[in-house]
């Protein structure tokens, strides 16, 4: 497969560099894959995947899997094209699966603040799943605003902007095979 893999990219005018390698987290996703496996082995979860960020993540997750499983969408905004988050959350799609008594497996791109993580919980919560997991391929932990249970984070990160594997930059980068971070403008 000929990925997008530069080293250094820039996205409007930012630039980025390599954060973490494709093998780092194929690695980690295959950990997650086989452990999540083992823990609903004849639950049948249903892993929802949050649009647009995770579509990666959870198509590369969704191989590891190896027990019957369902997988929905749902997609919510907080971002716009901005770098910061806009302090609202809005539902842009919602699931279509009925969830109650079921096993929910929430897969998410990015935990920033915690805010959309937190109003995901709350709302699915309502639907009286039989358990609720969040996994989520980034965490940044200093950036929590929001106390949220976070079940499996497969890479805590520093509290700086990342795109790549899914995430964007104003609807750019997702196509890039690994994680890019902003370079600081003092560390060219
Ligand atoms: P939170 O509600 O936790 O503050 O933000 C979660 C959402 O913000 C993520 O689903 C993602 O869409 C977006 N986000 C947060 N940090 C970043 C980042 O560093 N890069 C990108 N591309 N999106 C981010």
């Amino acid at each position: 497969m000929n990925l997008y893999l530069p080293e250094k990219i820039n996205v409007q005018g930012e630039e980025f560099r390599v954060y973490l390698t494709q093998e780092e987290i194929q690695q980690k996703i295959q950990h997650i894959g086989q452990t999540l496996s083992r823990k609903f082995m004849d639950k049948r979860p249903i892993f929802i995947g949050v649009l647009n960020g995770s579509y990666i993540f959870l198509a590369d997750l969704m191989r590891f899997v190896s027990i019957p499983c369902e997988v929905d969408f749902l997609k919510l905004s907080s971002y716009g094209d901005e770098k910061v988050s806009s302090g609202q959350v809005h539902d842009l799609k919602q699931i279509d699966a009925d969830i109650k008594d079921r096993h929910v497996i929430i897969v998410e791109d990015i935990v920033d603040t915690g805010l959309s993580m937190k109003y995901l919980v709350d709302k699915l919560k309502q639907h009286e799943p039989a358990s609720l997991t969040v996994v989520t391929l980034l965490h940044k932990a200093e950036a929590t605003k929001h106390e949220v249970q976070i079940d499996y984070a497969a890479f805590k990160i520093p509290n700086l902007f990342v795109l790549g594997y899914g995430l964007d930059f104003a609807q750019e980068g997702r196509n890039l095979g690994q994680i890019y971070i902003q370079i600081k403008k003092d560390e060219d």
